[in-house]
This record gives C-alpha cells, sequence and structure tokens, in this order.
C-alpha cells in the first residue's frame, strides 16, 4: 500500500478522489481512507471475510443437511428435472 500524495479527501491507495462515501480500514499505521474499490480488495479484510465464510458456512451446512451428511445420504442439488 503507499501513502504517497495522499491528502485527506483522496483514497490512501489508488489516490482516487473521494467523495461522499468513505470506507476506512484499519491498518498499522492507523485508519485510513479507501474508495469502496480498494476497501473490498484489501487484503487483511478478505482474510477476515474469508475465515467468517467457512466458519459460518460449515456451521449452516451442518444445521441444514447434518442429517442427511451423517447418514451418508448425498442428493444431487439439482436434478435437472421439474417435478
Ligand atoms: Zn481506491
Amino acid at each position: 500500500m503507499t501513502t504517497q500524495n495522499h491528502t485527506d479527501d483522496s483514497c490512501v491507495r489508488c489516490q482516487r478522489t473521494l467523495e461522499a462515501k468513505t470506507y476506512e480500514v484499519s491498518s498499522p499505521s492507523g485508519r485510513l481512507p479507501h474508495c469502496l474499490r480498494c476497501a473490498l480488495r484489501y487484503p487483511p479484510m478478505l482474510k477476515k471475510s474469508l475465515i467468517i465464510y467457512l466458519i459460518v458456512g460449515t456451521v449452516l451446512t451442518a444445521i441444514n443437511q447434518g442429517d442427511f451428511i451423517a447418514a451418508g445420504v448425498f442428493k444431487p442439488l439439482w436434478s435437472g428435472k421439474s417435478r
């Protein structure tokens, strides 16, 4: 991440002028303003999101499909036929 040429109304990463919406991300040097595109691609946030996705996805799958998985029954998600 570059912080050169940063002004308060520009994105820290791409230097694009920030308009009404600013997204702050936490970093070792404090909370830094980002545009939406850079905030969504911020690597530490992507890593946290992936971890949360894996935990929540596993729990929801266990709740919704746990009995079928425990019984060893694996039905196709979509058979292609409408009944
Ligand atoms: Zn940006």
